[in-house]
């Protein structure tokens, strides 16, 4: 399912222009367009779901996939050694400004805690 005026959406329909990092049946991802380390990407689901708050049992699957995908994609672009930071911010409050599910890779760089 897809919203017309969601973004990510709108990137995974191939209506606006992203760099990929990976793709599968169920997940994509790409370049973070406002980097804040080294390596930022976002691991998104095809299916559009808003945030974590929307979430379902049988998107279980999926989280775990993504969530492995992780590490899997940072080994990949070589910050997996290093380490990295996985972030899904959810609601206002968190910062969350695009409400389609998804996944921060952020690494190459120190990192505080905690975040702001
Ligand atoms: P949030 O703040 O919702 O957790 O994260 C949304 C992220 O999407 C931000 O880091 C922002 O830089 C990124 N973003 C917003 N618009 C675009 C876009 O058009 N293309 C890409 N590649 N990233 C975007
Ligand atoms: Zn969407």
């Amino acid at each position: 399912m897809s919203e017309n005026n969601c973004l990510f959406c709108r990137i995974l329909a191939g209506e606006v222009p992203s760099t990929k990092v990976y793709e599968d049946d169920r997940t994509y991802a790409f370049t973070d367009i406002n980097p804040q380390a080294p390596t930022h990407f976002l691991i998104v689901p095809k299916e559009h779901i808003e945030s974590l708050n929307d979430v379902t049992k049988g998107d279980e699957p999926l989280l775990g996939h993504m969530l492995r995908l992780a590490p899997k994609l940072a080994n990949q672009v070589g910050i997996a050694e290093s380490g990295f930071r996985t972030i899904i911010n959810t609601g206002e409050e968190s910062g969350q400004s695009v409400s389609h599910l998804h996944l921060h890779v952020l690494g190459g760089r120190s990192m505080a805690w905690p975040p702001g």
